[in-house]
């Protein structure tokens, strides 16, 4: 909601926001009104399952988003590739607990090709589900949100190519997926003073 009144989604009466941070949040607006559900609860992206029997999560069950398109995500991703692979890369000069998105972020950029392609494969997973999801909703736009969303084009750019791919042909080309139009400092706060207005 506060992306609505006070962020990119004015005007906007069909889009989702995801929240890529130490997990996945998210929230779907149709036709103008965030969806809440029976439940309340609707619109929990990050805990749908992108793998049968894969990454326990904190809710209990196995492969949900969030343990794999999270900061948190991302850093088992790293993980994972330096046990299983002798690939070579100088995240293997540091301790395992002192991995953090951040470390992975800033090796990338360098072009370490092992850190590419952990952001190369949170933005495939993360493409599947947000094709998933827009294709229940058709939403104009999908908004990114939270720390992992801040490596900019190190998602966006493969996340963009594997969505458009995997969307049902009907959907290709009508969404945009873009950064949020709010501060992280605020967006609490702008959300908290929008649903005043309902
Ligand atoms: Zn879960």
């Amino acid at each position: 909601m506060g992306e609505m009144i006070y962020g990119k989604a004015k005007g906007i009466k069909d889009f989702i926001m995801i929240t890529l941070g130490t997990g996945v949040g998210s929230g779907i607006v149709v036709d103008g009104k965030v969806v809440y559900g029976s439940t309340g609860f609707a619109g929990e992206v990050g805990h749908t399952i992108v793998e049968p029997n894969g990454r326990l999560c904190n809710c209990g069950r196995k492969g949900c988003l969030e343990r794999y398109c999270s900061a948190t995500g991302i850093v088992i991703t790293a993980l994972t590739k330096l046990r299983t692979t002798s690939e070579r890369s100088s995240l293997r000069e540091y301790k395992e607990d002192e991995i953090t998105s951040k470390l992975i972020y800033d090796y990338a950029k360098m072009g370490d090709t092992l850190a590419l392609s952990c952001f190369d494969y949170t933005a495939k997973v993360l493409a599947r589900s947000l094709a998933n999801a827009a294709e229940v909703t058709s939403p104009k736009k999908i908004f990114l949100f939270g720390g992992l969303s801040k490596s900019g084009d190190l998602l966006l750019k493969p996340l963009k190519t594997y969505f458009e791919q995997e969307l049902y042909p009907v959907f290709r080309n009508t969404i945009d997926i873009e950064l949020s139009g709010l501060k992280d400092t605020d967006a609490a706060i702008l959300g908290a003073a929008a649903l005043t207005f309902e």
